[in-house]
């Protein structure tokens, strides 16, 4: 393979051997993006036509790759990034060339894959095969689908994974158009993020076309025995046949909250907005794939508690897929005003009291992973310095609900309205573009504060963003709800029977500040009568089950044993699955349980479980 007798050529010969001088390092330094060797002011990518057999057998995607490209006038390469993958040919204006160059393979980057052109090419084809190491692929087999009959694949390319399945500019500074031809099993469906079909075709063969420019991150692709249900005149779910009713229910204010989002934020921008219900083991609650969000079907609960999830990546084909984050460092513009405009969309739908209570839950999170940085304070400014680490690294609640309490904090200050008119232009003028950090606050100055450094400076937005921490003007959020709960807590906790908590119109978010409050020595007989009165245990409840869980784990509450190592084993979403295995390890540093259950679960984990999961478990 070229691939292999290349890296045996450079390791041989040196640089002096090949017929065109190889990339050397300090050019691969000077790429002016984080996280990507692409330098797209001289080479980029602008359209993708993506031809792809999906091979179940092998457990891999043959592809050809044929990149449309602006090219600088002192351009000498198209360099892109890749991992992990076979490149067989490329071919530049159709004509097959040698002149491509594997650079040495990074952490967690992979490789830079650097083609030969001149300023007249517009062109590149590659050939290539995706590899087991394709991290962001997760192929399943049937016992691990709902249905346990036919087998899936899904993606997940966020933050840097799009570089193991297609070579990328896989920066979310680069935005491209795309189209695709895929083949798949015949009695199977494909969808991705793009125009999408609504029924198997029995040729096997989809074709998909997304018009908006997208970054290489919100590539997606997914393939199994999946059906479309309609809910809206603009919204759908696909799902297995055997839950797709269960999501058309459970989906069912989808077309509502589209509704409520454009009129806050202004248009719909993508079209179609339908949600793809995924096999347990997705490691995210959900993936915010433009026209086609990707979803964990642990939001499946039966009574629509659980779907801020679904207002949260609808909000992102304003903030994020719309306007993009230049470099992970900037996430919180991508998470913060996605966690600000979620509960502005369930306030639309649901009410103020419900959005907030969402976000005392939030805050609760953040209080916790607050205290988990506490050796590491610059993982809790706004601004990240991701360079050299794993953008993952970045992922954590500061993004989202540090950066929800600032835009909040300047709504109360400066007033919703005069709030919705800044953002509404931040959006339109931003629109398929990418924003960073400096440029947004450049705006917010001019836009919202009328260039005033006083009025900007009084709400310590420099601090917010460049410093550890909480500032002192952040706003409190109060929810005469959750004082219900603690009323009832406390009765039950002072002797009062269970059975008389009054719980009838509680959701989950009252049952989960319910259990975050309770105290963490309770008793083991109170554990008992919770659990008799409302079968936390066996709850089918995701987001309840896995803070009972916790709760058990660390009060030594054995009754759950079975349950936790059931869901462990067929869970894969990284929210869960990270507090539970703490808790087992906190309980039993020698982890003798934890990492049995681990070897038993890992299979079923995707790899973006599975990177911080071997962490902590010690398996590196
Ligand atoms: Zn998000």
């Amino acid at each position: 393979m070229r691939y292999l007798s290349l890296i045996l050529l450079i390791v041989l010969f040196g640089c002096s051997e090949s017929k065109v001088e190889r990339p050397d390092a300090e050019q691969e330094a000077s790429s002016p993006l984080i996280h990507s060797f692409a330098d797209p002011s001289k080479a980029v990518v602008t359209h993708l036509n993506w031809n792809a057999h999906v091979d179940f057998d092998n457990q891999k995607i043959v592809a050809t790759a044929t990149y449309d490209m602006l090219v600088a006038a002192d351009a000498e390469r198209l360099k892109l990034d890749i991992r992990n993958l076979n490149i067989k040919a490329i071919r530049v204006d159709g004509a097959e060339t040698k002149e491509w160059w594997i650079g040495p393979e990074k952490p967690f980057l992979g490789q830079e894959l650097a083609i030969a052109i001149t300023p007249e090419s517009k062109q590149v084809s590659i050939d290539y095969e995706t590899t087991e190491g394709a991290e962001a692929l997760q192929w399943l087999n049937p016992q691990q689908t709902a249905g346990k009959e036919k087998p899936f694949l899904f993606t997940q390319s966020q933050a840097i994974l799009a570089r193991t399945w297609i070579p990328s500019q896989d920066s979310p500074g680069v935005r491209y158009t795309y189209e695709a031809t895929v083949s798949v099993p015949k009695d199977l469906l494909a969808v991705m993020s793009a125009s999408n079909p609504v029924q198997i075709d029995t040729t096997g063969v989809y074709t998909f076309q997304m018009n908006q420019p997208i970054p290489s991150y919100l590539m997606a692709l997914s393939v199994g025995d999946l059906r479309f249900a309609e809910i809206g005149e603009r919204t759908g779910v696909y799902a297995e046949p055997s839950i797709l009713d269960a999501a058309a229910y459970e989906f069912e204010d989808m077309q509502k909250m589209l509704e409520a989002a454009e009129a806050i934020y202004g248009r719909y921008a993508w079209d179609r907005y339908d949600v793809l219900v995924l096999p347990p083991s997705f490691p995210f609650g959900g993936m915010e794939n433009p026209r086609l969000t990707f979803a964990t079907p642990t939001i499946l609960a039966g009574d629509k508690s659980l779907t801020a999830l679904v207002a949260h990546e609808l909000a992102h084909s304003w903030s994020g897929n719309l306007v993009t984050n230049s470099t992970w460092n900037d996430f919180w513009l991508n998470e913060g005003f996605t966690v600000y405009f979620e509960r502005r969309i369930m306030e639309s739908v649901y009410g103020k009291d419900y959005a907030n209570m969402l976000a005392i839950l939030g805050k609760q999170d953040l209080d916790h992973t607050l205290v988990e940085f506490a050796d590491t304070p610059d993982d809790t400014k706004l601004k990240l310095a991701l360079d050299g680490r794993n953008p993952d690294d970045g992922m954590s609640d500061i993004a989202y609900e540090k950066g929800y309490l600032l835009l909040r904090t300047m709504e109360e200050s400066v007033g919703r309205e005069e709030f919705d008119a800044f953002l509404n232009k931040h959006f339109s003028d931003n629109a398929f573009k990418t924003i960073d950090t400096e440029t947004f606050l450049e705006n917010l100055k001019a836009d919202l504060f009328g260039s005033s450094d006083e009025a900007y400076d009084a709400l310590m937005v420099d601090q917010w963003v460049y410093e550890p921490g909480i500032p002192s003007n952040c706003v409190s959020v109060e929810s005469p709800l959750f004082a219900q709960v603690e009323n009832e807590m406390t009765k039950w906790l002072e002797g009062s029977p269970a059975m008389e908590i009054d719980s009838s119109n509680w959701t989950t978010h009252h049952w989960l500040h319910f259990l975050r409050r309770l105290p963490r020595d309770i008793q083991q007989d109170k554990m008992m009568e919770l659990d008799r009165a409302f079968g936390f245990t066996s709850t089918g409840n995701s987001e309840i089950a896995a803070e009972w869980f916790v709760l058990s784990i660390s009060v030594g509450y054995e009754a759950v044993n079975e349950e936790v190592e059931a869901f462990l084993i067929s869970v894969g979403r990284r929210k869960f699955l990270v507090p539970i295995y703490r808790a087992l390890i906190e309980a039993e540093p020698e982890m003798v349980r934890a990492k049995a259950i681990y070897q038993k679960a890992r299979p079923n984990y995707h790899s973006v479980s599975t990177n911080t999961l071997d962490d902590m478990l010690q398996l590196n």
